[in-house]
């Protein structure tokens, strides 16, 4: 099988067979958008930047991790003013992940990430991840993929002087046109990457868009093997009496 840590890939009987041995112990549920990434970039990227980053981590970690294809559109309504852009409404992203997380616990996972790739949807889900946790009593955790990266990071790879936290992952800017250029080059027209009011995408390069990927997908994984382990737990809030 090409893809064996993709859910969907997997018919009924691997999955029951899988899930029954023991050998599933953590999924990934990746949520992005289809937004406008200015003049040079697919509206893509997020969803296929946060598929690749979270195929990378299955692969690292496998046969122990899935990657359950998520939620491809997020909360976008910032970029309607370009056609094309594709949102939901908060409550609508929402109850989609809530839907998705339910699903995934009657599978049989205990151990889930959302693993996310787009900024519009941070704010969102922080507002009512405990809500979720008290519902569903498993580890859930939310992460973006670039938070795992430091200043350090930044200043050591990025041309354009952008700064962490503050500047990543940088609207269709040098990191997420380098991650493109890296695994996805026909993403990206290069012709139009200087000709646009902001030309600083022009500073991408694939390499930069390698290291940074590198340093991600390991991280990650580190951050998942720490919830397979039980080193990372999500702090389920009390109740209120
Ligand atoms: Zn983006």
């Amino acid at each position: 099988m090409d893809s064996p840590y993709l859910l969907g890939k997997l018919t009924r009987r691997e999955f029951r067979q899988r899930m029954a041995s023991g050998e599933l112990q953590a999924v990934i549920l990746p949520v992005a958008a289809i937004e406008q990434h200015l003049e040079h970039l697919a509206m893509e990227h997020d969803w296929r930047s946060v598929n690749l980053i979270a195929q990378r981590i299955a692969t690292n970690l496998s046969p122990h991790v899935l990657v359950a294809q998520g939620i491809m559109a997020g909360v976008s309504e910032h970029h309607m003013t370009h056609p094309g852009t594709l949102t939901l409404r908060p409550g609508t992203f929402l109850n989609a992940v809530n839907d998705l997380v339910r699903s995934l616990i009657k599978a049989g996972f205990s151990n889930i990430l959302v693993l996310n790739g787009h900024g519009g949807n941070i704010a969102v889900c922080q507002s009512n991840w405990d809500q979720f946790q008290r519902e569903f009593q498993v580890n859930l955790q939310f992460l973006s993929y670039w938070d795992v990266l430091t200043a350090e990071d930044a200043t050591e790879l990025l041309k354009s002087g952008h700064r962490l936290p503050q500047d990543l992952p940088g609207h269709a800017q040098e990191f997420e046109t380098s991650v493109a250029l890296h695994a996805f080059a026909e993403n990206v027209r290069t012709d139009a990457l200087a000709d646009q009011v902001d030309p600083t995408p022009s500073l991408a390069t694939a390499e930069t868009g390698e290291a940074f990927v590198e340093r991600i997908v390991q991280r990650c994984s580190a951050f998942l093997n720490e919830m397979i382990q039980g080193t990372r737990t999500a702090p389920v809030p009390d109740f209120h009496p």
